[in-house]
């Protein structure tokens, strides 16, 4: 249930009806908006103590929440999450840029990687250091020898690293050096994990498993969302079909679904989506007009050579053009990659389609 408090309701009222949430034995998420207060109420228990809140002082409504997702949910939350971490800003009408290796491979390699997206617009770099493989036989990643190359990488352009946690006894090390912790496609619904990262003060980048629906996706974020960490994103990364012709299906749809159902920003992942670095640029820019809040793109200095995903990866040369494209495309559905300090950005809340 949602217990929306009046638009002048004092702090008392407002602590008081938490406490009678939580009395009722229901899990408390308060959110204050511009406008109005909101106590989401929690728990299994349905609708039996909607009257009992309803008359508590300083209430306008109590509404159940339809959605089985709940603090994910647009009903719960009317206006949509900023994801903000140094140069990196990821929703409302903010297109973040994360780029960079599939793998972090070594120091050069990484480096001439961080400049080369730095200049051509990035607003994050990407890199892998736990590298979750299909088999046990391909390279792994350099762990934590990786995540310090990342760090230097940052220490260097100012990018902001975004980088996969695989297991839940890795996450206070990659929190250490990380800015945002990427759960990857094959880990959406390993409930440990998605708790530990629910607890660290850091960004989230959730992706969504190759077979999981979007319900299943958002049900994956409440896990993060409940334990206390709101600066989830979400990530579209294409799934498992009949086609074989690209590495995954991209489901652009999936980003204007999810806009009509969350306030959470949404990024897509043309290169695992694609397979194929010749379909990224037009698929990044077909997901920015779709409304993603972000992208998430790889790049290598020497694809052919590269230690993981070397056939999806984009030159140096092929990011820049990319840019050119996304940026076009950007500006015409009114996002901004890198938004003048101090510049307003409209509230958009698409309304939520019928189900
Ligand atoms: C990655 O980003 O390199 C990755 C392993 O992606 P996914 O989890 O989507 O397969
Ligand atoms: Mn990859």
């Amino acid at each position: 249930m949602i217990v929306v408090m009046k638009p002048g309701a004092t702090k008392e009222q407002i602590e008081h009806m938490i406490q009678r949430v939580e009395e009722l034995g229901l899990k408390s998420h308060v959110i204050h908006g511009t406008e109005r207060t909101v106590i989401a109420a929690i728990g299994d228990k349905r609708d039996e103590h909607r009257q009992s809140l309803e008359s508590g002082p300083g209430v306008a409504e109590v509404v159940p929440i339809l959605a089985p997702y709940k603090v994910a949910s647009l009903e719960v939350k009317r206006e949509r999450t900023v994801v903000r971490t140094g140069s990196l800003s990821v929703g409302n009408c903010h297109l973040g840029i994360i780029a960079g290796p599939c793998s972090v491979e070594s120091e050069e390699q990484t480096l001439s990687t961080a400049r080369a997206v730095k200049a051509a617009g990035a607003t994050a770099l990407r890199g892998g250091a736990f590298k979750p493989r299909t088999s046990p036989y391909s390279f792994q990643g350099l762990k934590e020898e990786g995540l310090k190359i990342l760090a230097a990488a940052r220490a260097e352009t100012g990018l902001p690293i975004v980088t996969e946690v695989i297991g839940p006894a890795d996450v206070p090390l990659v929190a250490k050096y990380a800015d945002v912790l990427q759960i990857g496609a094959r880990n959406m619904q390993n409930y440990p994990l998605l708790e530990a990262v629910g607890v660290v003060n850091k960004p989230v980048l959730l992706k969504r498993g190759a077979s999981a629906t979007l319900d299943e996706l958002l049900l994956a974020s409440e896990y993060i969302l409940n334990a206390g960490n709101q600066n989830v994103m979400l990530c579209e990364r294409g799934i498992r079909t009949f086609e074989t012709h690209t590495r995954f299906t991209l489901p652009v749809a999936s980003v204007p679904y999810l806009h009509e159902r969350t306030h959470l920003p949404i990024i897509v992942d043309p290169s695992h989506g694609t397979g194929h670095s010749s379909l990224v640029p037009r698929t990044a820019a077909a997901a920015v007009a779709a409304g993603a809040d972000g992208l998430i793109l790889e790049v290598h200095p020497n694809p052919e050579r590269a230690l993981s995903d070397g056939f999806q990866s984009l030159t140096f040369e092929q990011f820049g053009e990319a840019m050119d494209l996304i940026r076009r495309v950007a500006e015409a559905v009114g996002k901004k990659i890198e938004p003048a300090p101090g510049s307003r950005c409209r509230v958009r809340i698409e309304s939520a389609a019928a189900n």
